[in-house]
């Protein structure tokens, strides 16, 4: 546990995990704000909402990243379950959840499914701009459907996100893996070639020559770059069907106008995927460039134990994504009431209540001045928090108000200060006037 003591004399304050983050008002406003874009994205691509647990058992995990991943060998925060000795993980990506329920589940027993997940993933790595321990992700994954057909519509659906977002500055690169026997082929060619040139390999490297060679090609070590670039392509190797898929990829992604760079050395950093893999990056979040990334695993299903079944999907990072739109300066609306309730005495705060129930019952959002220890405020301090809550009115409740039955509503945003009293009686008629 970690702890600060900045409060001598009392109990040392608790601290989150480092790499763990709260996420507060009014920054959660915009997580919020590009959650309801996804919901609604995903809606009208007939894509279903999953929910499956947090914590998955450690052999999920093991099984379908692969052993020589840089998750399963550092980054997966595993332990054992004190009762009764399970292996459990905290999911560190939630394709293999969604592949554990959709078998557990027989969901495709009726033909394919389009599902999409938002949540938390943990993973143990180095915390930094954009790479936290616990972070988020949003996916897609459309599962039982074989034909590039479905790979170019959840491509489409990324980069409907980005353009509903407003995002510039995001590419796409795409590069196919083909299929487990052609990958074989060019292994022992890329193996050759790696040791060819040991001299260049970095510990990491030389360790995975033999266990995942694949993976070195996308190395971040800046002295391999060159060596690695003349290394055969696995595209070289792809069959008549794995480049038949893979074209026709390319040719829906050009019909819907999408702009795309073939990148031989994507390989992505999980076993699972085979044929189509693809990322989106920017330049403008340094290292941590990749905001989204995925491919097709159709071997998947089977090596979970379910009847095989071909797969595609994708994973965005929340994180990344808000803060390139930040730094774009992206329109987000900041979440202020619709009017805030001035209340200069306490003993009326039984009679506003009901009245506010009924506005925000008609929708309206409603921010009560609440009572102070030394009572209610004084007007004047009651209209500086009506401004700062950002309301576009005030609503009155004062005594004389009250007395005839009514509220004075004033604006705080026309510059003016226009008001009019209003029947409480009627306000469920009033109230749609209020609201944003
Ligand atoms: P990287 O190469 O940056 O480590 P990755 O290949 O491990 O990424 P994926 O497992 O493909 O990432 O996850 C999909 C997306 O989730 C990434 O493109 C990124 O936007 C986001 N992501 C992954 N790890 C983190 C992290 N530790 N913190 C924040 N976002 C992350
Ligand atoms: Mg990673």
């Amino acid at each position: 546990m970690t702890e600060k003591n900045n409060n001598a004399g009392a109990a040392p304050a608790l601290a989150a995990v480092k790499g763990m983050n709260d996420i507060l008002p009014p920054l959660s406003a915009q997580w919020e704000w590009l959650e309801d874009k996804i919901r609604s994205l995903m809606v009208r691509h007939a894509y279903r909402n999953i929910r499956t647990p947090i914590v998955e058992p450690t052999a999920l995990f093991v099984r379908s990243l692969g052993e020589v991943t840089d998750i399963v060998e550092k980054e997966m925060y595993s332990f054992e379950d004190r009762l009764n000795g399970e292996q459990l993980t905290l999911r560190p990506e939630n394709t293999a959840g969604v592949v554990r329920a959709v078998v557990e589940h027989s969901m495709l027993y009726d033909g394919g499914k389009r599902l999409y997940y938002m949540g938390p993933m943990f993973r143990h790595e180095r915390p930094q701009r954009g790479r936290y321990r616990q972070f988020h992700q949003i996916g897609a994954e459309a599962l039982g459907f074989p034909g590039p057909d479905v790979d170019a519509e959840i491509i489409v659906l990324a980069d409907a996100l980005w353009r509903e977002l407003g995002l510039a500055d995001v590419r796409l690169e795409i590069n196919s893996l083909g299929q487990p026997d052609e990958r074989r082929q060019h292994r022992a060619k890329l193996i050759a070639y790696l040791e060819r040139h040991s001299d260049l390999l970095d510990e990491e490297a030389r360790r995975r020559l033999h266990t995942n060679p694949l993976r070195i090609l996308d190395t971040k070590n800046p002295a391999m770059q060159a060596m690695v670039e003349g290394a055969p392509p696995l595209i070289d190797f792809l069959g008549e069907a794995s480049l038949a898929h893979f074209n026709g990829v390319k040719a829906m992604l050009e019909a819907n106008g999408i702009a795309y760079r073939i990148n031989p050395r994507l390989v992505r950093g999980m076993d699972y995927y085979n044929l189509t893999v693809f990322e989106f990056v920017t330049d403008r979040l340094g290292s941590q460039g990749t905001i989204c990334a995925g491919g097709r695993y159709d071997y998947l299903i089977g090596q979970i134990g379910g009847k095989p079944a071909p797969a595609v999907g994708w994973a965005l990072g929340v994180e990344r994504v808000l803060e390139l739109l930040r730094q774009q300066g992206a329109d987000v609306p900041p979440p202020s009431p619709d009017c805030y309730a001035i209340v200069p005495d306490a003993s009326a705060i039984p009679q506003v209540l009901r009245t506010l129930r009924v506005l925000r019952d008609a929708g309206v959002s409603v921010q009560m001045h609440a009572s102070t220890q030394a009572g209610q405020g004084s007007m004047k301090s009651q209209f500086k928090k009506a401004d700062g809550s950002g309301a576009r009115h005030a609503l009155i409740f004062g005594g004389e108000e009250l007395a005839a039955g009514e509220v004075t509503v004033k604006s705080l945003r026309d510059g003016q200060g226009t008001q009019e009293r209003l029947p409480l009686e009627q306000a469920a008629a009033w109230a749609p006037r209020l609201r944003a």
